[in-house]
């Protein structure tokens, strides 16, 4: 009888070791959630802190293109919307136009010229027109300013476009 009650207590306890943890409810809607999360599926994309910190960039470029959009002046050479501009640059092998630079980072011409104009200001392109309103972007040898996480960044935004 006693070894009886033993091996019982002994699955109890080993079904207790096997357990899963409880299933948790997500903060914002109250869904019940996988593993314990605090968020459900539909919640992960937006209230997760990495979600947020996402969120925060894209709107900090956001507002800057609209600010350049009204201001073009305003537009800098170190911001990371230019730092993507270089990076497009490198990655096209050093030139393209201004009309591909804008469609590639998702910027108006408007916008893509304030920042090539910066630029060119630094001495880190030079721009040159062409016949038909092009101008074209040529990154100058040697200005170095595109950092390798933020070419790796680029490469990884091409590929995930691509697919
Ligand atoms: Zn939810």
């Amino acid at each position: 009888m006693r070894i009886e009650t033993g091996r019982i207590m002994d699955r109890i306890l080993a079904a207790g070791a096997g357990r899963r943890i409880p299933s948790a409810r997500c903060v914002v809607c109250g869904e019940a959630t996988n593993d314990g999360k605090p968020w459900c599926l539909d919640h992960v994309a937006s209230h997760s802190p990495y979600a947020r910190q996402v969120a925060k960039g894209r709107d900090r470029r956001r507002r800057e293109i609209a600010r350049v959009e009204a201001r073009p002046e305003s537009a800098r050479s170190n911001s990371p919307v230019a730092e993507d501009l270089l990076a497009t640059l490198a990655g096209r092998g050093g030139s393209a136009s201004i009309a591909r630079l804008a469609k590639d980072n998702m910027l108006s011409v408007k916008v893509a010229t304030a920042y090539m104009s910066r630029l060119e200001a630094r001495g880190q392109v030079t721009t040159k027109p062409t016949r038909r309103s092009r101008v074209i972007c040529t990154l100058v040898a040697g200005s170095g300013h595109v950092s390798p996480s933020r070419l790796n960044h680029m490469h990884a935004r091409a590929r995930e476009s691509s697919s």
